[in-house]
């Protein structure tokens, strides 16, 4: 009799068939899941703004007609809803066009080093408050294989936290240094850090240690998982070291671009 046969028979199949049915099914719950999650993310962001404009509005149509100080307070607070709402309904956008980067179709090439120094020399300017410090230990010139404005979203990302997020010592530190297969950038702040607890999470979705705090300064908790997909769309990885009390350090590596060889997934 043939062995084969027997170890792979028809019960076998159908076993093997069921599993990778189960399988599929069990993906495409989680897929349906993280949707529901994610739509139920939205709207609960979304109807704050819209429950203060709808206020404002009726403090305008009950008496604010006649109260030109009423007016004025409510038309500033409203525009300023507005531009928020705008905002988060661009950085939807923004992390779902991340989502689908096809990059092996992706031909721009990005030398890091200078878009680098480019994103700290205009932190540097819009915040004269802050001691910039940049450690460049790049040896040759590094480019990734990225689309432009995508590095430097990243790096704003990063920098504007470690501006957000600091503390009474106002500095930030940027760090440059390849290995062999890959560049290394690290954004370093002295600020208020993060419990293990909260570092884990500040990827996920519209998570913010602390709401109102975040939200007084512009934020959504969308910047970092803005960042991390697109750092991984692009075959890298984002990670964080922090310390409650004592600042953080956000570190992107990235392939390294190079003509010659084949190269695409991390190692080193
Ligand atoms: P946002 O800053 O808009 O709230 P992010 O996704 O960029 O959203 O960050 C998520 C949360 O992670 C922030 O609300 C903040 O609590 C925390 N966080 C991010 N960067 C830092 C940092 N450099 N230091 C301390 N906490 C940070």
């Amino acid at each position: 009799t043939d062995v084969r046969a027997q170890k792979t028979g028809p019960n076998d199949e159908f076993s093997d068939l069921i599993s990778v049915l189960n399988r599929m099914i069990d993906r495409l719950q989680n897929l349906i899941a993280a949707q529901q999650q994610f739509v139920s993310d939205v709207s609960h962001e979304l109807r704050t703004p819209v429950t203060i404009v709808k206020g404002h509005m009726d403090l305008l149509n009950r008496w604010g007609k006649d109260e030109p100080e009423v007016l004025d307070d409510s038309i500033k607070s409203s525009l300023a809803e507005m531009q928020r709402m705008e905002t988060l309904i661009n950085e939807m956008l923004n992390l779902t066009r991340a989502e689908q980067i096809p990059i092996e179709n992706v031909q721009e090439i990005t030398e890091i080093g200078g878009l680098a120094h480019r994103v700290f020399d205009n932190f540097k300017l819009i915040h004269p408050e802050f001691i910039f410090t940049f450690d460049d230990d790049l040896t040759q010139v590094a480019n990734v294989k990225v689309r432009q404005d995508h590095m430097e979203q990243i790096l704003i990302i990063l920098a504007d936290n470690a501006v957000k997020y600091s503390s009474d010592r106002k500095e930030i530190h940027f760090a440059l240094s390849q290995t062999a297969n890959r560049v290394e950038i690290g954004v370093q702040d002295f600020g208020e850090g993060l419990s293990s607890e909260d570092a884990v999470r500040v990827f996920d979705r519209f998570y913010r240690v602390d709401k109102a705090r975040s939200r007084a300064k512009g934020g959504n908790g969308l910047g970092l998982s803005i960042a991390q997909r697109l750092v991984t769309a692009y075959g890298g990885e984002i990670t964080i070291e922090s310390a409650l009390g004592s600042g953080s350090i956000f570190t992107i590596r990235l392939p390294l671009y190079r003509e010659d060889a084949a190269h695409g997934q991390l190692s080193n």
